[in-house]
């Protein structure tokens, strides 16, 4: 007995079955029904979101003997022969394999033939962007002047490798990564039908793990059942096929990085290589999980956007706690960028060991949110007694000197910060986090200081950055932010540092001296 693959299987026959793209699909169906027919087409998206599979239904549509509402019968012989792939009119090609100015010319030669039998020759280039410029030329003739017979689809997943003269003649169509929602919907309509028994969080993972492609969700969920044939798929198992990671051992891992232990990391890494686990998914939960602590950290209820078990609930809000939400911020910046570029690599042991040791070692990096980071670990180390004299350390040095300099002015100044003001000194990472993008940008430019009356005064070097802040709106967005996470109203002042008169390390920073206060509380 042979076995088709799930999404050969179940392709669908028809534009209604299409899923997730209903503004592409409405308004081809519209176009059949209308009779008013491109004769060239651009499908462009990420792998696996349909792109061939409505090409195929528009040219079976176009040919339909007895179209129904836009759709193609699936009965009539035009259709029949489309569907055994036995027919004339729709020619597939692959410009991955076929893409010299040769293959062109022989497209070329073809169209000029109409066709004998049916209305339209469809010709469907996959991977048109791989074509060489000699046959995008070739091409270009034929689609400035098509026979009122022919239709070219071409489909891409890289729209900006094609060429402008090839784009300006093409009707196009962007086909949008599948939501986990419609994955997981189409794949538990397909187990129903093959009557695979599975536990709907089974049948979620995988439907995430398609990463917005239904053909690799597909593919994953073949996997699953293959390996369990005949029996309930659980997501245990689907961990296990799949070679996942559990969410404890992510836990650990995080507990390393944050402590700066390479080689714990490493170890750890080694553990799961020796485990088979495979490295492109790890880097693709990791990120899910940073992100998962990043939304119990900053939203009130997640039981709604984060799929996990209640026990691993209660793990993602104890590991949060001690997490703070810039920091959280760049491990995912550098995680995210690690799963787009390791897909393809051929190291991905390497890559991700320089991710890891990324994470544990912000001063590898010079960006801003890296120095804060750099900042916090030694700010960290103090609190806990790690620096015991001042020179004896493995801190780098530069840092030490900053952190060595600051004991001596805030004791005149403890007095003056209120509660409100301290509690936000202590928040003010979070309330900058919970900013637009715009006024978090000029927020993060400004130094944290004590204005008149207990407000809030916010230093400026750059008067761009002090204007944008001043707006009613910003203000009131900040006000807001600060309203919302230490649930108080605070007055907040702006002021543009004067140029050679004034030193901005001579405003006193907000958030440090609260540290001061509290470190010296601690003594
Ligand atoms: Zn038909």
């Amino acid at each position: 007995m042979s076995y088709t693959a799930l999404y050969r299987k179940f392709r669908p026959g028809d534009f209604n079955d299409v899923k997730g793209q209903d503004h592409i699909v409405t308004t081809l169906k519209n176009q059949v029904k209308a009779d008013r027919i491109g004769h060239a087409y651009l499908f462009c998206g990420t792998r696996g979101t349909g792109k061939t599979t409505v090409a195929k239904i528009l040219g079976k549509a176009v040919n339909c003997e007895h179209p129904v509402d836009g759709n193609p019968c699936n009965e009539c012989p035009t259709c029949k022969s489309i569907n055994n792939q036995t027919s004339m009119n729709v020619i597939e090609i692959d410009a991955a394999s076929n893409n010299g100015v040769d293959n062109i010319r022989e497209i070329v030669e073809e169209v000029r033939y109409s066709p004998t039998e049916g209305r339209f020759k469809v010709y469907i280039i996959d991977e048109v962007h791989m074509l060489s410029a000699g046959a995008f030329n070739a091409l270009l003739k034929t689609l400035e002047e098509p026979p009122s017979y022919v239709i070219f689809i071409l489909a891409t997943t890289e729209a900006h490798k094609i060429p402008i003269t090839i784009l300006s003649r093409c009707q196009r169509y962007d086909f949008k990564r599948i939501t986990i929602d419609t994955i997981a919907a189409r794949l538990t309509d397909l187990i129903q039908r093959e009557e695979v028994e599975a536990e709907e969080k089974a049948v979620r993972y995988v439907a995430r793990m398609g990463d917005g492609s239904l053909r690799d969700a597909l593919s994953l969920l073949d996997q699953c059942i293959a390996f369990y044939f005949g029996e309930k798929l659980t997501f245990d198992k689907v961990l296990e096929v799949l070679g996942a990671v559990d969410i404890e051992v992510f836990a650990r891992l995080l507990d390393f990085i944050q402590s700066g232990n390479v080689s714990g990391s490493m170890a750890l890494l080694e553990e799961l290589i020796i485990k088979g686990k495979e490295l492109t998914q790890f880097t693709i939960d990791f990120t899910w999980y940073l992100r998962n602590l990043l939304l119990v950290k900053t939203s009130e209820d997640t039981s709604e956007v984060i799929e996990v078990s209640t026990d691993n609930l209660v793990i993602l809000k104890q590991q949060a706690e001690g997490m703070d939400v810039e920091t959280l911020i760049r491990y995912i910046r550098i995680f995210s960028d690690l799963s787009n570029q390791i897909k393809y690599a051929s190291q991905k042991r390497v890559m991700v060991e320089v991710a890891l040791i990324k994470l544990c070692r912000p001063q590898m990096e010079t960006g801003y949110e890296d120095i804060i980071n750099r900042l916090k670990l030694i700010e960290n180390k103090l609190e806990n007694g790690i620096i015991a004299a001042p020179g004896v350390t493995a801190v780098d040095k530069p840092v030490m000197m900053a952190v060595k300099e600051e004991p001596s002015a805030p004791v005149v100044l403890q007095k003056a910060v209120s509660a409100d003001l301290q509690e936000l000194a202590k928040n003010w990472n979070n309330i900058v986090a919970v900013t637009s993008r715009l006024t978090k940008a000029s927020l993060m430019n400004a130094k944290p200081s004590i204005g008149n009356n207990d407000s809030l005064l916010l230093v400026f070097t750059e008067s761009m950055d002090k204007d944008l802040v001043s707006q009613e709106s910003h203000m009131e967005e900040l006000k807001a932010a600060i309203a919302k996470i230490i649930h108080k109203e605070v007055e907040i002042q702006t002021k543009l540092l004067t140029e050679g008169k004034e030193n901005l390390d001579d405003i006193p920073d907000l958030t440090k001296i609260i540290k001061n206060i509290s470190i010296e509380y601690e003594d």
